[in-house]
């Protein structure tokens, strides 16, 4: 017999004697009686009303036959059901695709599209305008170093898409547990650790996700799917309103079912959208600044005396604040413990920031984004866009990422301010020598984002900080702007799965603007592919 144990908690150095001991003690039975236990789930509480931080876990126990089943199951205790969800790998279109299914982008949408598509036999092209992941690895570098910048190939552009030099985090709001749990195991597969099948908080890091991302390729070219690299679509081909093919450059290839997985960065593709006619709608959005604080403050702030005990990773943290005197909502957005601020850019001229980190996570900082909701009435400012016009988001967008290059000087060097100075509408004289973006330089962020963003940041930041706890406004600092926490523009798509004015065209993963982050991105993808396959059988 099989049970499924919840809620049990266990001390932060617990080992395998304490796990079996928590569990026979649920059961009110003999350590004995449990013949086997796993883990499936841990997270951890590390609440202040705890006396000491705990972990929560799930298991799974084998149990002997000397063990009889209570009439009535202990709290927390379940018989063990095998899932009954439907493994989508298992559906395979009943014929083959007349033409072979194409999928742009290789980011977490796009490669997780593609994958299936693979698995199911129908051998997909995956198109990416930039480069393998290690070949990519040495321009982004030099980006870094020397802010050399390729338009094609850089922190946003190329195989593993936005998600490669990305925290790694793979927490998602989606509740949609089966294809968040293939998405897991494929990572897996593809050479992730087993760790991330049970933490609540799983994370890879940028140098994991390397190694993880040129699997995925080859998983898909070992499956008969092709990857062309270095190569950007730049027409969709159209008759009575459905796809017959692409253009890459002078290349033509035949199609008709594509997933269009280009991210939110793409925006030549939004305007190649529009002048397909494809469906697009504006969409809320969300602007703000990158926050930098000693990751140990962060830790003590959320593990207290704990702090440095080594089952504990680099704290993360989550805040929030509801709008008040003429100050917007402002939220913590993209929290990377032990990690870097990094210049991001997918176009010359326009920078934007971001947070990324290695799998030890061990950068004596950790950086998370302020951001303040943008709601489309606010594109028709003329200061930014003009109105009625669904890519008004864009140009939004564009503006400050034009002027947050200006204020740094060019050479993608980013806008920062000691945060007190930003507070006090100051430019800081200098920057410490110890941060984690060395190409920033002080500028006034009062040239670069919105009166509204500006105000709301400075009115929340200081009671949000205060609400953590042991943050020393004085030891952080402030880079500017963040701007592409989520999608500005929804390619609209109909219960297919399909644009409702391009047929064949499946729109996926966070440039679609039905998700955000890399898992829903993920599971997004893994969608498209399979309302695709439905379509063939
Ligand atoms: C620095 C950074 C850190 C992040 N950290 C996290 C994190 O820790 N956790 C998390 O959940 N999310 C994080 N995110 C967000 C996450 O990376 C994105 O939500 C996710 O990558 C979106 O996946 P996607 O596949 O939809 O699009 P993308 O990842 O943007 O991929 C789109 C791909 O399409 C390609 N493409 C675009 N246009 C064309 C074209 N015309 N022809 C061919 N190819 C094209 C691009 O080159 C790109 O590779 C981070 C993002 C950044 C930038």
């Amino acid at each position: 017999m099989k049970l499924v144990l919840r809620q049990l908690e266990l001390p932060l150095d617990y080992s395998d004697a304490d796990l079996l001991q928590a569990a026979a003690q649920r059961l009110r039975s003999e350590s004995d009686q449990i013949r086997s236990i796993v883990i499936i789930r841990r997270s951890l509480d590390a609440r202040p009303r705890r006396v000491s931080p705990v972990f929560i876990v799930s298991a799974e126990a084998v149990m002997a036959d000397s063990f009889n089943l209570p009439a009535r199951l202990p709290k927390d205790v379940e018989l063990f059901k095998e899932a009954e969800e439907v493994n989508s790998q298992t559906l395979r279109p009943a014929r083959p695709a007349a033409q072979r299914p194409i999928v742009v982008g290789a980011g977490p949408a796009g490669l997780m599209a593609a994958c299936h598509l693979a698995l199911v036999g129908l051998r997909p092209i995956l198109i990416e305008r930039g480069d393998q992941a290690d070949r990519r690895r040495t321009v982004v570098d030099n980006f870094w170093r020397n802010g050399a910048f390729n338009p094609e190939n850089n922190a946003l552009y190329g195989e593993g898409g936005a998600g490669l030099f990305s925290d790694g985090k793979l927490t998602a709001r989606s509740k949609d547990r089966p294809r968040i749990r293939t998405f897991f195991e494929t990572l897996v597969r593809c050479g992730a650790p087993r760790d991330i099948l049970i933490d609540a908080e799983p994370h890879l890091g940028s140098d994991v996700l390397l190694k993880v991302v040129a699997n995925m390729r080859r998983l898909i070219e070992a499956n008969g799917g092709e990857t062309l690299y270095n190569t950007t679509l730049t027409d969709i081909i159209c008759e009575n309103n459905a796809i017959i093919g692409i253009k890459c450059g002078d290349k033509e290839l035949p199609c008709d079912t594509l997933i269009l997985a280009t991210g939110h960065s793409a925006r030549d593709v939004y305007h190649l959208l529009q002048a397909k006619k494809a469906s697009l709608a504006s969409k809320p959005l969300a602007i703000g600044i990158r926050l930098e604080a000693p990751q140990t403050q962060i830790n003590l702030a959320q593990y207290g005396r704990f702090a440095g005990h080594p089952r504990l990773k680099p704290a993360s943290y989550r805040v929030t604040r509801r709008p008040e005197n003429n100050a917007r909502a402002c939220y913590s957005f993209c929290m990377c413990p032990g990690g870097l601020v990094i210049s991001c850019a997918s176009e010359d001229g326009a920078l934007t920031t971001n947070g990324m980190s290695y799998s030890g996570r061990d950068s004596i900082w950790g950086n998370a984004a302020f951001i303040v909701p943008v709601e489309p009435e606010d594109f028709a400012d003329p200061a930014f866009a003009t109105s009625g016009n669904e890519l008004a988001g864009l140009l939004f967008q564009e503006k400050i990422e034009k002027a947050a290059f200006a204020a740094g000087g060019g050479g993608f060097v980013v806008p920062a301010l000691m945060l007190a100075d930003f507070l006090a509408e100051k430019v800081s004289d200098a920057l410490p020598a110890n941060r984690s973006c060395q190409r920033s330089k002080p500028a006034s962020f009062d040239t670069i984002l919105p009166d509204f963003v500006a105000r709301t940041l400075r009115h929340s930041i200081p009671p949000m900080l205060r609400e953590l706890g042991s943050i020393n406004t004085a030891d952080c600092l402030v880079y500017a702007a963040e701007t592409r926490s989520s999608s500005a523009v929804r390619i609209l798509r109909d219960d297919s799965g399909q644009s409702p004015t391009l047929r064949g065209l499946f729109p996926a993963g966070e440039g679609a603007g039905y998700a955000g982050g890399i898992v829903s991105s993920a599971v997004d993808g893994l969608k498209a592919a399979e309302q695709l396959v439905a379509t063939l059988i």
